[in-house]
């Protein structure tokens, strides 16, 4: 007899734990099956000489507990499963080095974020208000608004009857991009690169191609419910989900690769395992990738992905460094990004995303020492000529680490001779590691294109869904929680279960 639940979700990431405990904890019984020995995906922490590292996601959302709205999704979700997370609020979100000296850190304080600006663009400090200001009346709205399904027509109605007019306000913001936005209020050159790079430094695009909705909470959440960094790293966060899964019944199976969903008269039944093992369920979710999905995971030939569907995110190159403490100065920031030249900032390696997450948690080190996490964006095609096993491989990656280590230098004079342990990972890695086609951070929104119409949960499959970046809104780890809310909302309202708002 194959083994059943109501849901199996495949991947134990951000988005499909999230699913299955909200699911679990309303009684609808859940299997995960993750491939990988441990959960979270490119949330995730790994243990290496006695360092503890961030496999990708540093930068956290949601996490504040004042509940003036309804952003704060993890302390929610939290709060529910009865899980405790403890996190450490960081006082600057990402401190930005530019040329030209241009050197900008965001401050949890707003007011002392914009002075900043102010001093460098004294004549753009209207616009420079006007724009920021506009960001925080789409925020206003979003952290008014219960999370939910944008397929669920009773959620729709309910938030329409409580919040006509925020939600006619919000349908309207989403014909807008943060980049065109920008331009109505503000001309300086070299100010719009900025804003350019702080759509970048999430999205992996530039202002104009990124909907206002999403840069409403990335660019203005961050000074309410600020970033806070969990204590033990980000494994933390996934470590908790599975907890909370498993303290209502449900089960989180790792070492567990699924083959295939099975599909049977146009409706999904169940998966089966490389191996041959199959289960069966109602629904299954999937947390791979769209491209994951329907190219490798669904036989059925006539629901392939073309290529050119979606704009395919690059992948990354990161370096994962202990470090002797003596060469991080009392009062750096956590996270950094560094642009040498503007022209570059957009191609492969040139911004370098930087963490240092034992600033705020020593204990993620051996005494004396820090942990630092540097990446940038990169592409399988670059690496693909390598023997994985070869010595030129193994070269090739520390020779290229060195030369971003150099450029290090610039925010930490003296990085080069501080390193003690260096762990590479080419986009080779990254694909191999998560199963995401081309190692890729996900499908984009082609410039323009309204962020409604990025997929929701539900696919063309019946019975079979999607969480995760894929989906709406998409890329982030507050993103694909909110992915993983709105997916187990859908699902659990069809099974006759619905889920009170969070
Ligand atoms: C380097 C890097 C830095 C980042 N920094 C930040 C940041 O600071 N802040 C932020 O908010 N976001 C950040 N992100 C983005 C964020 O981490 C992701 O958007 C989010 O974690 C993706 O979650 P997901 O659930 O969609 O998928 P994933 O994390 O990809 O998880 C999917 C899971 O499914 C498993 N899986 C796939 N296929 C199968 C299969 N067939 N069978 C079984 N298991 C399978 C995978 O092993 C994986 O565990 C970063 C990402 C990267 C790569």
């Amino acid at each position: 007899m194959a083994e059943k639940a109501d849901v199996i979700v495949i991947g134990a990431g951000i988005g499909g734990l999230t699913a299955a405990a909200l699911l679990q904890e309303r009684g609808v019984s859940t299997i995960v099956l993750e491939k990988n020995s441990f959960p979270g995906g490119s949330c995730s922490s790994f243990r290496k000489g006695g360092y503890t590292f961030d496999a990708g996601a540093s930068v956290f959302y949601g996490f504040n507990d004042d509940d003036r709205g309804t952003l704060n999704l993890h302390s929610r979700i939290f709060r529910k499963l009865g899980i405790p997370v403890t996190t450490i609020p960081d006082p600057v979100q990402i401190h930005y080095h530019m040329p030209a000296g241009f050197n900008v850190p965001v401050h949890y304080d707003r007011n002392r974020f914009l002075e900043c600006l102010y001093r460098r663009f004294p004549h753009e400090r209207e616009g420079i208000r006007r724009f920021y200001d506009e960001l925080e009346s789409v925020y206003d709205i979003l952290n008014s608004l219960p999370a939910g399904s944008l397929e669920d027509p009773l959620h729709i109605a309910a938030v329409g009857a409580s919040n006509l007019l925020k939600a006619v306000a919000l349908g309207y913001k989403t014909l807008f991009s943060m980049g065109g936005t920008a331009r109505r209020f503000i001309h300086d050159q070299e100010l719009l690169r900025f804003i350019d790079l702080e759509s970048y430094s999430w999205a992996v695009q530039d202002a104009i191609s990124t909907p206002l909705v999403n840069a409403g909470i990335c660019l203005a959440d961050r000074h309410h419910g600020g970033i806070n960094y969990p204590v033990g790293g980000s494994g933390v966060i996934p470590d908790a989900l599975v907890k909370g899964i498993e303290k209502f019944g449900g089960s989180v199976r790792f070492r567990c690769e699924v083959e295939q969903v099975v599909i049977e008269n146009g409706v999904a039944v169940g998966v089966r395992l490389k191996g041959g093992e199959e289960l069966r369920a109602r629904a299954v979710v999937s947390n791979a990738t769209v491209w994951d999905t329907f190219n490798r995971l669904v036989a059925d030939s006539r629901l392939k992905v073309p290529e050119d569907r979606f704009i395919k995110a690059p992948s990354w190159f990161q370096i994962y460094l202990g470090v002797d403490g003596s060469v991080i100065p009392e009062g750096f920031d956590m996270h950094h990004i560094i642009v040498d030249d503007w022209s570059k900032y957009d191609q492969y390696g040139g911004t370098i995303y930087f963490s240092a997450p034992t600033v705020l948690d020593p204990a993620l080190a051996p005494a004396g020492k820090h942990a630092l996490h540097v990446f940038v964006t990169a592409e399988t095609w670059q690496w693909e000529k390598y023997d994985r096993q070869g010595d030129d491989y193994r070269r090739a990656k520390e020779e290229y680490a060195r030369s971003i280590i150099a450029r290090c230098e610039k925010i930490l004079p003296g990085l080069q001779d501080a390193v003690e342990l260096m762990v590479t990972a080419t986009p080779q890695t990254h694909e191999r590691y998560l199963n995401r086609w081309d190692g890729s951070y996900g499908p984009l929104l082609k410039p323009g294109q309204n962020v409604l119409r990025k997929p929701q949960n539900r696919t063309p499959v019946r019975n079979l869904f999607a969480a995760g970046d894929s989906t709406f809104p998409g890329q982030g780890v507050i993103a694909v929680t909110y992915s993983g809310v709105s997916c187990a909302s859908y699902i659990a309202r069809q099974l006759g279960k619905p889920l009170d708002y969070l």
